[in-house]
């Protein structure tokens, strides 16, 4: 089969590239944005000979997706703005996250070969940033959905919970789009934070870390131990598995997904690191905080859907922190 991924050279889109082409037998069409980017990310991919690379300068564009999807089975999309810093939300996370959907469904809708679409939501587009929210006794699943409207997204105090909601305007219509014809049907993934060291190659300076794996690395260094915003936290490789199995299996088709692979905080996190480490180096550089102390009062998250109908491996948070953490003390010390 031939599979088209969009946001290809991201964190999440490379650790998928990666599998598609150790594990699969298919066609791997990739689109990035810039000759230089697809330069890079066949690079990092040895020049497989079965990877393609498509350029689309502008996601938001009504046919963007038209060509690069040509005789293309199934879509994996992942394209969508996950940004630190913005002084227009409207232009730089909303139009183009929700334009990015109505393309790539307009993809699959004018090309009769694809049958599926995995699009790669959030736990953002499931989470309720008010105070009930994050009530200690909620346990969200499938059936939840950030209630932010568009308006209070642009006019948002801070860009994360612009960009929660983008997710969730995005998966929305997503949905409604997929709906509207019988051809290809939809599976979306809402995975928590994103955890996992980035694929070789991809990046050669902490700076360029995307936000995910940013909280760990903001967690060194720091007098005190940082709050824990969103305490759901999803591997990489996990994710990247799941992406693959959601593209072949049958049941999946039309579902929704919490993908997560358990709760975490930041205590938890400086425990784990901190207590790794052997030659005392990396202890100093976290902060010691409360050790063993946990916050049993945190909302969660029911990842048992997943688990039911897709295959992905459940590492513990231990076995996808301590690779990550040796991972950017060498990019830090490569610098
Ligand atoms: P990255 O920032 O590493 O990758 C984002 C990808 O999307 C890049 O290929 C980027 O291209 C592309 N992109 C961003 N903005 C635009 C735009 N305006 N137009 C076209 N392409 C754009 O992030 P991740 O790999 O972590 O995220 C990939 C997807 O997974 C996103 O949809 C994100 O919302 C979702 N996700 C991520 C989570 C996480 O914790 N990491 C959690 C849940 C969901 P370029 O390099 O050219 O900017």
């Amino acid at each position: 089969s031939r599979i088209l991924v969009t946001g290809a050279n991201g964190f999440i889109g490379n650790h998928i590239i990666k599998l598609l082409l150790e594990k699969t037998q298919h066609q791997v069409h990739a689109v990035v944005r810039t000759p230089e980017k697809s330069l890079a990310l066949q690079k990092v991919h040895g020049h497989s000979p079965r990877l393609t690379v498509h350029i689309v300068p502008d996601i938001t564009a009504p046919d963007a997706f038209v060509q690069p999807a040509q005789l293309c089975h199934a879509i994996v999309h992942l394209a969508s703005p996950f940004i630190a810093s913005s002084s227009n939300i409207e232009e730089d996370l909303l139009i183009p996250s929700i334009r990015g959907v109505q393309a790539i469904c307009h993809a699959a809708d004018a090309n009769e070969t694809v049958k599926r679409l995995v699009y790669c939501s959030s736990f953002a587009a499931v989470f309720n940033p008010a105070p009930e929210g994050s009530s200690p006794s909620k346990v969200y699943t499938e059936e939840d959905w950030n209630p932010t409207t568009y308006d209070q997204a642009k006019n948002a105090p801070a860009l994360i919970y612009a960009y929660q909601a983008s997710k969730a305007f995005a998966e929305q219509e997503a949905w409604n789009l997929s709906k509207e014809q019988n051809r290809w049907d939809m599976v979306s993934l809402c995975p928590g934070v994103v955890f996992g060291p980035p694929v070789e190659g991809t990046i050669s300076t902490v700076t360029e870390l995307g936000q995910s794996n940013g909280i760990i690395w903001g967690l060194f260094d720091q007098e005190t131990v940082p709050e824990t915003k969103v305490p759901v936290w999803t591997s990489v490789a996990s994710l990247a598995e799941a992406n693959i199995s959601a593209l072949t299996t049958p049941d999946a088709g039309g579902e929704r997904f919490l993908l997560v692979n358990g709760s975490y905080e930041n205590q938890e996190l400086c425990d784990l690191i901190r207590a790794s480490n052997v030659n005392h180096t990396t202890k100093d550089r976290l902060p010691k905080g409360d050790p063993g102390h946990r916050t049993h009062e945190l909302w969660r998250a029911d990842g048992s859907k997943a688990a039911q109908y897709l295959s992905f491996s459940q590492p513990t948070l231990e076995e996808t922190i301590l690779p990550l953490k040796d991972y950017l003390l060498r990019l830090e010390a490569d610098k």
